[in-house]
C-alpha cells in the first residue's frame, strides 16, 4: 500500500486530533503517504484532500475539535454520493480510508466498504453509544466538563434555596447524563431511555430538601421527553404550588469544546495506531474500539447501525445513593 486517507465525521469529539495525528504518523512510519480529507464525507465527495506530513499534525494532540473539520453530509447516504467519493479516492491513488466518528459515520464507513473499498473505523463520539467499544473518544473529557459544571452549581445551590437542573448532551442516548448524574451526586437523573414524569422530578427535588440536603440537582439528557425546556415550563406553570425556584443550565456545545484529557488522548492515539496496524496487516472492514482494556477490531457488519445499550441498573443505583 502506498497511500491512505483519514477523515473525521459527525459530531466533533475531544481527542479526534490525537487520533488524526496517530494515523498520520503511524502511516508515515509504514512508508505510506497520508491524505487528510476536510469536512468528513462532504470533503470525500467534493475531493477536498490534503497531503499531511508529520509536522502538519504537530501541536494538535492537546486541541479539542478536529483540525480536519467535520460535517454532516446526507448525500453520502446515496449510492451516487459514495460513487463520487470512490472516484475521488481512486483519482489520488488512495487505497484505504480511516473514518474517525460515531454511529452514523461508521454506517457510512460500512456502506463504503460494502462497495469494495478498504475502510477502518475509529470509535469516536461523546455519546458513547457505539457498539464495539466500551468507551469512545471524547466521552471522558465531555463527562469531566459536565461534572465541573455540576460541582459548581452545587456550591451556588447550597447558598440559596434553589434547585438546579443541568441539561447535558445526548439526543437518543443518556450515557453522559447517567454518568454525570452518578459522579456528580445528582438527586434526579432524566434519560431518553426511561419514561419520566415532571411532577415526580419536582417531588424528588423537594424531598431532597426535606431530608435536609443543602442542594438539589437534576441532570437531564437533551433528548429526554422531559428535557430542560419542558421541565422549566412545568416548574413555571406550577411555581406557587412548588414553592422553590428551579434554575436551568443547558451545557450544550460547551461539552464538546474542551481540551482532551489524558484518557481521551491515550485512547485516541492507541485507536489511531491500531487502525494503521490493521491496514498494514491487510485487514479492513472493521471498527477499532476499546474492549476489556485492549484495542480490538469488530467487523463493521456487526458494529454498524447497532447501538450499545445503556446499563439501566445504574439508574437504580443512582436513586439509592441520592439518599
Ligand atoms: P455523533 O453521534 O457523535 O454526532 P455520528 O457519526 O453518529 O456522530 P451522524 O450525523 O449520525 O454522526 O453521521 C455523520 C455522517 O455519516 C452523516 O452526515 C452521513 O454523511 C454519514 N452517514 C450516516 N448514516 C449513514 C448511512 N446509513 N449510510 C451512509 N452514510 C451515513
Amino acid at each position: 500500500m502506498k497511500r491512505i486517507a483519514v477523515l473525521t465525521s459527525g459530531g466533533d469529539a475531544p481527542g479526534m486530533n490525537a487520533a488524526i495525528r496517530a494515523v498520520v504518523r503511524g502511516g508515515l512510519e509504514q512508508g505510506w503517504e497520508v491524505f487528510g480529507v476536510r469536512q468528513g464525507y462532504a470533503g470525500l465527495m467534493g475531493g477536498d484532500f490534503v497531503s499531511l506530513s508529520a509536522r502538519d499534525v504537530g501541536g494538535i494532540i492537546q486541541q479539542g475539535g478536529t483540525v480536519l473539520g467535520s460535517a454532516r453530509a446526507p448525500e453520502f447516504k446515496t449510492e451516487e454520493g459514495r460513487k463520487q467519493a470512490l472516484a475521488n479516492l481512486e483519482a489520488r491513488g488512495v487505497e484505504a480510508l480511516v473514518v474517525i466518528g460515531g454511529g452514523g459515520s461508521q454506517s457510512g464507513a460500512y456502506a463504503l466498504s460494502r462497495m469494495g473499498f478498504p475502510v477502518v473505523g475509529v470509535a469516536s463520539t461523546i455519546d458513547n453509544d457505539l457498539y464495539g467499544s466500551e468507551t469512545t473518544i471524547g466521552v471522558d473529557t465531555a463527562l469531566n466538563i459536565a461534572l465541573e459544571a455540576i460541582d459548581r452549581l452545587k456550591v451556588t445551590a447550597s447558598s440559596h434555596h434553589r434547585a438546579f437542573l443541568v441539561e447535558v448532551m445526548g439526543r437518543d442516548c443518556g450515557y453522559l447524563a447517567l454518568m454525570a448524574g452518578i459522579a456528580g451526586g445528582a438527586e434526579v437523573i432524566v434519560l431518553p431511555e426511561v419514561e419520566s414524569d415532571p411532577e415526580e422530578v419536582i417531588e424528588t427535588l423537594k424531598a431532597a430538601y426535606r431530608r435536609g440536603k443543602a442542594h438539589a440537582i437534576a441532570v437531564v439528557a437533551e433528548g429526554a421527553t422531559n428535557n430542560a425546556n419542558e421541565l422549566m415550563l412545568y416548574a413555571q406553570e406550577n411555581q406557587k404550588r412548588i414553592g422553590f425556584d428551579l434554575r436551568v443550565t443547558i451545557l450544550g456545545h460547551v461539552q464538546r469544546g474542551g481540551m482532551p484529557g489524558a484518557f481521551d488522548r491515550l485512547l485516541a492515539t492507541r485507536l489511531g495506531v491500531g487502525a494503521v496496524e490493521r491496514l498494514a496487516g491487510g485487514e479492513h472492514g472493521v471498527l477499532m474500539g476499546l474492549i476489556r482494556g485492549e484495542i480490538l477490531a469488530t467487523p463493521l457488519d456487526e458494529a454498524a447501525g447497532r447501538k450499545k445499550p445503556l446499563d439501566l441498573g445504574l439508574l437504580e443505583m443512582a436513586r439509592v445513593l441520592a439518599k
